[in-house]
């Protein structure tokens, strides 16, 4: 079998598209969606992740407001350049860049952050809210990797899903996201005895371990849906997933590339959020 290519990049535009119509309609209310992102210090790549998606606001007519603070800010400063944010009725969603420097409390700031402005879906009453069935904002990653599944028509009720990986921003929602909509989830971890055994069982399998091709195509069930969520760069300077696309695209029935599978979604869902968070507010 030779696995259908999700393509990342078009799935992405479709939804922006769709978005874009809904901001439309709020802007023709006299409401603009914003988005405030803050960034601390000068990591790299960091710089290049706030670009982009201040660059993804203006391409679909959100107002964008970037902070760029030193380093050597302070917790306190921080807090409350937030609170000035968590204030601004011209803000609809707001996030933090991370990570934070070290001398930065990184759960004090996601708990700053207002849950109705969260559109990283990271402070603690929106886990529980996505823990408990009634999401307001999901994680832009896992969200991302959902919509590809359904744009893809990949049956996902009554399915068994294995997510390999359990972190805050991609296993644990993952895993939630597809419990809610009516799948038998499997989460893996490094300490899971015989990955394998669990991962050839998988209908739906989503693998986010930042280890490279580390997931062959001998560890997947012909026919199973495979997202890919790793972004490794490599000594040559490419990136690779943490699947080994040329062996799992000759047993899977959908496959995820990288680049252009989930990475373009994550920061479409940002928008996403956004704007849904300002027709909350304008309701
Ligand atoms: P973390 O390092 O926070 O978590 C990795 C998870 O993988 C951990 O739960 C770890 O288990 C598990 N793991 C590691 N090795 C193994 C193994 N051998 N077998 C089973 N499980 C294992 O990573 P993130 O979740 O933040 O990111 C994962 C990947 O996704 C990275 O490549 C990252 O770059 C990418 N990513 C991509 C995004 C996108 O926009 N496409 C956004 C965010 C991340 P344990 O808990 O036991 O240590």
């Amino acid at each position: 079998m030779t696995a259908r290519i999700i393509d990342g990049k078009a799935i992405a535009q479709e939804v922006r598209a769709e978005w874009k119509l809904r901001a439309d309609a709020l802007k023709a209310r006299g409401i603009t969606p914003g988005l405030a992102v803050i960034i601390v210090g000068e990591d790299p790549a960091s710089k290049v992740y706030v670009a982009n998606k201040v660059k993804a606001c203006a391409e679909l007519g959100l107002h964008s407001v970037h902070v760029a603070l030193p380093a050597d800010t302070s917790e306190t400063a921080l807090l409350a350049k937030i609170a000035e944010l968590n204030a601004d009725p011209k803000i609809h969603g707001l996030l933090v860049q991370l990570p934070v420097p070290k001398h930065i409390n990184s759960d004090k700031v996601l708990n700053a952050i207002s849950p109705e402005k969260d559109v990283d879906g990271f402070h603690p009453l929106n886990v529980g809210a996505l823990a408990t069935g009634n999401m307001r904002f999901a994680p832009c990653t896992p969200y991302g990797a959902l919509i590809l599944l359904q744009k893809s028509g990949v049956e996902i009720e009554g399915k068994h899903a294995v997510v390999v990986g359990r972190s805050n921003i991609v296993g644990k929602p993952m895993a939630l996201l597809l419990l809610q909509h009516n799948a038998t989830v499997t989460i893996c971890t490094s300490k899971t005895s015989d990955l394998a055994k669990h991962t050839r069982d998988a209908d739906i399998l989503v693998v986010a371990t930042g280890k490279p091709r580390m997931i062959t195509g001998d560890m997947i069930k012909p026919g199973a849906a495979v997202i890919d969520v790793g972004i490794n760069r490599m000594a040559d300077g490419k990136l690779c997933g943490d699947v080994d696309f040329e062996s799992a695209k000759e047993v899977a029935g959908w496959i995820t590339p990288v680049p252009g599978g989930v990475g373009p979604m994550t920061i479409t869902m940002l928008v996403a959020n956004t704007v849904q968070s300002a027709e909350r507010a304008a309701a």
